[in-house]
């Protein structure tokens, strides 16, 4: 059996064709990066890759990470301004026995090592958008404080898994700033013997409850991947309210060995693709209900 799930609606494309991959017979590891690679390279996905949110000083700067199951290996890349494909350099990373973890410059001298290739990731709609919120900003307005990750987790044929995830991340960030998405536990985690789980929302919130281990854990401990979402969310958001905070706003994806999946938000709605049998659909969760059901139409229109 293959399976593989992927966040909010701007990875169903992405996922569908990995879909396809693994009913093939195709590795959860080209899965991956395929999924990604699709929501990177398209403009209309302003969170993400090409086209994704500006910092403060109008650079889009991104963050991903790679990691396979079975070798537990990994590689992550943060604050890299113009690498065509993040997920490309990150897993091109993995595998290393040191030096898979790299930020900014070192990130980007690896990428031209490895003959990846480069590209002003910043669209107009993107600048125009930068623009836009600095004036609002120089009003002393609230500016737009988007962001969003496309996290896939993929199960092949041979069970094997993989993760990975990509993200330009907060919309206005300080220059430096890395959220969850590249931080192994907090954004992602991997294990071909009890799962794989990845996180989007607010990094800052996410890393304080490492959320993908703590879901991968609570799996290898027998939790189902929804029970495993769930509660990792839930204990993260009662500390968060007993510390006198609102819940935030964070959602999680987790794949079991055996293809059941689960999620779980704070959020209203939360959409995420599904890939089996060669084909993709949309679900979502809500805060407010947890169950996992399909998407309706007015959620879809809607939905990121
Ligand atoms: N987790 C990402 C970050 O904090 C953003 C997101 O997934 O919404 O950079």
């Amino acid at each position: 059996m293959s399976v593989l799930i992927g966040t909010w609606k701007m990875s169903l494309t992405g996922v569908g064709g990995s879909a396809r991959l693994l009913a093939d017979g195709g590795e959860a590891g080209d899965a991956v990066e395929q999924a990604i690679v699709c929501v990177e390279d398209e403009p209309a996905f302003t969170s993400v890759g090409y086209g994704g949110l500006p910092d403060r000083e109008g650079h889009v700067m991104t963050d991903a990470a790679f990691m396979n199951g079975t070798t537990l290996r990994l590689g992550a890349v943060m604050s890299v301004e113009s690498v065509r494909s993040p997920i490309r350099l990150a897993r091109r990373l993995c595998g290393r026995p040191t030096n898979c973890v790299l930020a900014g410059h070192g990130a980007e001298q690896a990428a031209r090592a490895f003959g990846l290739p480069f590209r002003d990731m910043r669209t107009e709609a993107a600048m125009r958008r930068w623009r836009e919120a600095c004036e609002q900003a120089a009003l002393d307005q609230e500016v737009y404080t988007g962001h969003d990750t496309v996290c896939v987790l993929a199960l092949d044929e041979r069970g094997h898994m993989a993760a990975g995830t990509s993200t330009s991340g907060l919309f206005m960030k300080a220059p430096g700033r890395v959220g969850d998405t590249p931080l192994v536990g907090s954004g992602f985690y991997c294990d071909d013997r009890y799962g794989a789980a990845a996180a989007t929302g607010l990094g800052e919130d996410i890393m304080r409850g490492c959320l993908s281990y703590e879901a991968v854990s609570l799996m290898r401990r027998g939790a189902d991947p929804l029970t495993a979402c769930r509660e990792a969310l839930g204990a993260l958001v009662a500390r968060k309210v007993a510390l006198g905070e609102g819940c935030g706003s964070m959602s999680m994806i987790a794949l079991a060995p055996d293809g059941s999946f689960g999620a779980a938000t704070t959020l209203p709605v939360f959409p995420f693709a599904v890939g089996r049998d060669g084909a993709a659909v949309l679900r979502a969760v809500g805060c407010a209900d947890p169950a996992i059901r399909p998407v309706t139409e007015a959620e879809l229109a809607e939905a990121d």
